[in-house]
């Protein structure tokens, strides 16, 4: 049998069975927690598995954090060694994926974000493709994004994700494999859990931070990937629904999603209904980058396993 992989649970390391929450915990009842979704990806020549921008998800996770008024006894530098040894002691040797939370954890009623006791854990599991890699079709959702002065949309708030549940079981429903979300305005959003991207005329759009979308890491990785390895500017701005059933081609990013082409939106084709020719560069691209396979971009790795000592 396999071992049993293990979590961090209350400042340590836990056999994931024994990583249990009571029903009264405040985050379950109420949804006051955030987290983020962090990849390792593994590379077989190297045997190596490298985790993609973990800084930048705990940065962003202490963010999230301070709009809970969350307080956490780590720094960031601490966070990544602990999830750096967590994923070690699991020994994975394939893609996967790692989610850490912090949550109110007092078992106390009444909905509020003061006078409770702040947990973290983390925990991994083995993540392959999330969408595919062939195309995928949207619709665009009946559920809007969460506003700003609703849920801070920017925090990845756990509650804030009924939001997304609803949009992504609507479009199952309908027969899509993803949902498109609108902000409360009607302007393009983002999928239920990525960001997106229209080619038009050569260039990259993509709906700008001021349209309540969470700022994704993978988002701003592809701005840069664009700009200094395929010489292609992004638009960051305010996108019409409209806008999808006309771009060239489009695509969703995401940790989870990597890069995944969108082939039709609403039952319209985008382009030729396949995927494009700038999706597929921006595809090769990335992967490259993530399984540390464009030395220009190893700073944003971190390797898990010593490295392997250099034949004689
Ligand atoms: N939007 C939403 C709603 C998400 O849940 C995610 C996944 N974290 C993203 C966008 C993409 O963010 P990132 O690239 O940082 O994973």
């Amino acid at each position: 049998m396999e071992r049993e992989p293990f979590a961090f649970f209350q400042n340590k390391f836990v056999p994931i069975s024994q990583a249990k929450v009571s029903i009264m915990t405040h985050a379950f009842n109420y949804g006051t927690g955030c987290f983020e979704g962090i990849r390792g990806n593994w590379n077989p020549e190297a045997e190596q598995l490298y985790v993609f921008r973990l800084r930048e998800h705990y940065e962003r996770l202490l963010r999230s954090c301070r709009m809970l008024r969350i307080s956490l006894p780590y720094n960031v530098q601490q966070l990544c060694e602990i999830t750096r040894e967590l994923i070690e002691r699991n020994g994975y040797r394939e893609d996967m994926y790692i989610r850490p939370i912090a949550y109110k954890g007092s078992l106390d009623l009444g909905p509020r974000l003061h006078d409770l006791e702040d947990h973290f854990a983390i925990f991994t599991v083995p993540l392959g493709l999330y969408l595919g890699d062939q195309g995928v079709r949207v619709g665009v959702s009946s559920w809007r994004r969460v506003d700003e002065n609703a849920i801070p949309a920017r925090g990845k708030v756990t509650g804030i994700y009924i939001n997304n549940a609803l949009a992504r079981t609507e479009a199952n429903d309908a027969g899509f494999d993803e949902a498109i979300m609108l902000t409360t305005q009607g302007t393009v959003c983002e999928g239920s859990g990525e960001n997106l991207f229209l080619v038009q005329g050569g260039r990259l759009v993509t709906p700008a931070e001021s349209e309540t979308i969470l700022v994704g890491i993978t988002r701003n990785t592809i701005i840069q990937l664009a700009r200094d390895e395929l010489g292609i500017e992004t638009v960051e701005r305010q996108v019409a629904r409209n806008e999808l059933y006309t771009a060239d081609e489009l695509f969703m990013v995401g940790t989870a999603a990597h890069v995944t082409p969108i082939i039709e939106v609403d039952h319209r084709a985008i382009g030729d209904g396949t995927v494009g020719p700038v999706t597929r560069q921006m595809m090769a691209s990335y992967f490259d980058v993530i399984r540390g396979r464009n030395p220009k971009y190893m700073d944003w790795l971190t390797p898990v396993y010593p490295a392997r000592v250099p034949a004689r």
